[in-house]
């Protein structure tokens, strides 16, 4: 994968989840925020930090890192071009991990390895903060840092929680199948009766339930028209 790298001029310095991924998480936060984050940014529902800033920096200079690593001065039409490339690649391999996810933990481990294998890391970090409560608990919390500018990383370690959390080759995970959704979502397993894993709401079952039957009502019809015309043969 040709990865370029953008860098804007101006603007505070990355700070990982928020840039790469561009979810509203701040501070302190928990693994499965990472979750959250990635597969919000796989929906395509947020957009990296590090580009909203890059944008808003109107004037300036904009250099791009190409595939060799050399830094080059470009002006905004090629600038945007690159970054929007770059996002697309990104939420195509978050969206690919995840898939795998769907899938089931055997094919998701398999991804993950061929991802170590080809180089990548999550160079993910966490920091245990500990917080002494009022009624003498304590809440353990972590302080997370990792990949900014680059949401791969982020991605990979979302993929390593799901696989870890699999129950019987199940993860947490699934995609919405209607085609006009195709989201993923996380499956709530609690309650009586079997989690829904098949669509990410109660409208898109139905939604999809009746768009099959409709489907399914017009194949019968065109197979019955089919039949009638079809010239007998005489025996
Ligand atoms: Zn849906």
């Amino acid at each position: 994968m040709t990865h370029p790298a953008i860098i804007a001029n101006e603007g505070p310095p990355f700070s990982g989840l928020d840039d790469a991924l561009g979810a509203d998480v701040h501070d302190t936060r928990n693994p499965s925020d990472v979750l959250r984050a990635v597969i919000q940014f796989a929906n395509s529902e947020v957009t990296p930090h590090w580009w909203t800033r890059a944008r808003e920096a109107q004037a300036g200079l904009w250099l791009v890192t190409n595939d060799d690593g050399e830094t080059e001065a470009v002006d905004h039409d090629v600038a945007r071009a690159v970054a929007e490339h770059q996002i697309e690649m990104e939420r195509a391999f978050a969206a690919e991990v995840l898939d795998r996810a769907v899938e089931g933990a055997g094919p998701l481990v398999r991804r993950l390895r061929a991802a170590r294998q080809a180089g990548l890391r999550i160079r993910v970090r966490m920091e245990p903060s500990i917080q002494f409560t009022s009624g003498g608990g304590l809440r353990l919390r972590w302080n997370l840092t990792g990949p900014t500018g680059d949401s791969r990383g982020w991605a990979l370690f979302a993929g390593a929680l799901l696989a870890e959390q699999a129950n019987n080759d199940k993860t947490e995970l699934g995609r919405c199948r209607l085609e006009s959704c195709r989201r993923f979502f996380l499956v709530e397993r609690r309650g009586v009766g079997a989690p829904q894993t098949k669509y990410c709401c109660e409208e898109h079952r139905l939604e999809a339930h009746s768009l099959g039957a409709a489907d399914r009502q017009r194949r019968s019809r065109a197979a019955r028209k089919d039949r009638a015309r079809q010239p007998r043969r005489a025996r």
